[in-house]
């Protein structure tokens, strides 16, 4: 069989890319929420404060979103690479893969894309995914062909640092690089993705009520790589992550010990960007984050154009807002 790797839209290069360690209590993932398909970018009534340039005008590609009857779904994979590892039981005995799998690429599919007959809806191409069980340091990650790459020295620094989380007990490791992957690059092509996620992390996961909503947490954050834009490899880490968790979010599948934070810059990744993006949501409209995605698969990545033609205004300045916005509602508390 031919691979085609789009010329002009080269699949995400979200190719090492880290999900953080989560923790503790809740129930298991209550249904989806599937969100309202607003209308496409450039005839959106729904972005309240918008005056971006309509990007009609570059729009040289053609929709790949599937067909008529929904998104085009990818080949799911299990592989448990030790079925003697205590996580690879406690997995099993909590989830059912095939199940959680394709509702998560559903609702990967559905935050990210408008539908497949929309004109903007343009997913990558991914075939296949496989999800790999196995003993190794960190939480997960997904490969591809493409390192991402390291962009400011603050959105990298987050992604380096060992922390450890309070609740579980499992560090936060840069997680191997993808040369020490046990698949050399030439062996997989963009198309096909492959999630490894630590047997050793899902051991770990306490309390045990916390299992299946934590392992259908951190495979839907994974499971964005796997489908969001990277703007060819320029988008921050931060943004990238911030997107993951924010699909997360939207699934009602946050840990118990998100929270809203305000400290820092905007693009700090995960939760702490992911938050931001649902201010942006909220305050531009549902389908904001869908255009956020749809731009970084225009274009490359340069901040300052980047956010005013699509919001308006400078990030620095939607960060501040949502910052008071914040510390407003502190106050009232
Ligand atoms: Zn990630």
């Amino acid at each position: 069989m031919t691979v085609t790797v789009p010329k002009t839209t080269p699949a995400p290069t979200a190719l090492v890319i880290f999900s953080p360690p989560t923790s503790s209590a809740a129930a298991g993932p209550p249904p989806p929420q599937p969100s309202n398909a607003p209308p496409a970018p450039g005839t959106s009534k729904s972005v309240k404060e918008d005056n971006h340039k309509d990007e009609e005008d570059d729009a040289e590609e053609t929709g790949d979103g599937g067909d008529d009857d929904g998104f085009r779904q990818p080949k799911l994979r299990l592989e448990i690479r030790d079925l003697d590892h205590p996580g690879a039981a406690k997995f099993l005995d909590a989830v059912n893969a095939g199940k959680i799998l394709s509702v998560a690429v559903g609702n990967v599919q559905r935050l990210l894309y408008w539908s497949p007959a929309e004109p903007h809806t343009t997913m990558p191409k991914t075939r296949s995914v496989t999800i790999i069980l196995r003993d190794m340091g960190g939480v997960a990650y997904t490969t591809g062909t493409k390192l991402i790459k390291k962009t400011s020295p603050s959105s990298s620094q987050n992604f380096n640092f060992v922390q450890v989380s309070g609740v579980i007990n499992i560090s936060r490791v840069r997680v191997p690089h993808e040369t020490k992957s046990p698949y050399k690059k030439t062996d997989l092509d963009s198309d096909h993705k492959e999630i490894h996620f630590s047997l050793g992390y899902i051991n770990g996961i306490s309390p045990a009520s916390r299992l299946t909503a934590e392992i259908t947490g951190v495979l839907t954050h994974e499971l964005v790589h796997c489908y969001q834009w990277d703007a060819k490899g320029t988008c921050p880490g931060g943004l990238v992550e911030g997107i993951a968790d924010w699909v997360r979010l939207n699934c009602d599948l946050s840990p118990p010990h998100w929270k809203r934070e305000t400290a820092g810059e905007w693009d700090r990744g995960y939760q702490h960007t992911a938050y931001f993006l649902d201010y942006i949501e909220n305050r531009f409209g549902a389908g904001s984050v869908r255009r956020i995605n749809e731009k970084l698969r225009r274009h490359k990545y340069n901040v300052k154009p980047f956010w005013t033609e699509l919001l308006g205004r400078p990030v620095e300045q939607l960060w501040q807002d949502y910052v008071e916005k914040q510390s407003k509602e502190n106050e009232k508390c």
